[in-house]
């Protein structure tokens, strides 16, 4: 994973919920601190699922950060220490105006890693996560097993009965579909 690359890249990871992101985001981060990379992680304060000032994945491993709800707070928190690297969890809740703070950064030597959603319950896409993927360069897909079929999923299918794109919740709301059982699902709910 780690070939040598110059110091400025912006990495993205991403995928459906229940895909394993935010264990692989720990592990990059564990490797920029065994590295001694001064990082900066940062999560959105719309986030409230587990404590505050962690990222906690699936497999109770947990990783100190900082709240922020907008680029603003972000660049504030970033000049306040000599920070060689920026990590931001669940990038599809933050504005497209990151976008290009994020580029900056990396035009300028800082290693930026991103992770979020590709797409939403009814698989559209979060604007600022496509195009961050297309401007950055490493871009790790992951996949989550579809509760149905339980092939390889890439879409996060809502079961409770909401219609707003932003509606935090965990296996309680959602669960992994492929394609397959996620259009079943949606020509299903649209029956009802
Ligand atoms: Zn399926």
């Amino acid at each position: 994973m780690y070939r040598k690359y110059s110091d400025g890249i912006i990495e993205v990871i991403t995928g459906p919920m229940f895909s394993g992101k935010s264990e692989e985001l720990i592990k990059r981060i564990r490797i920029l601190y065994y590295a001694e990379i001064p990082t900066l992680v940062i999560k959105p304060k719309i986030d409230n699922r587990f404590s505050k000032n962690e990222i906690i994945s699936r497999n109770g491993t947990s990783i100190i950060s900082y709240s922020a709800s907008n680029t603003k707070e972000i660049k504030k928190l970033f000049q306040s220490k000599k920070y060689k690297a920026l990590v931001i969890d669940e990038i599809q809740f933050f504005d497209e105006s990151l976008i290009e703070y994020i580029d900056e950064l990396a035009n300028n030597g800082i290693r930026v890693i991103a992770c979020g959603l590709d797409q939403d319950y009814k698989r559209r896409p979060f604007n600022i996560m496509a195009n961050l993927m297309a401007i950055s360069d490493d871009v790790l897909k992951l996949k989550a097993v579809c509760l149905i079929c339980k092939n390889a999923a890439s879409c996060s299918f809502r079961t409770s009965a909401t219609d707003n794109t932003i509606e935090i919740g965990d296996t309680d709301k959602y669960e992994a579909r492929c394609r397959q059982c996620h259009q079943k699902g949606m020509k299903k709910n649209k029956k009802n």
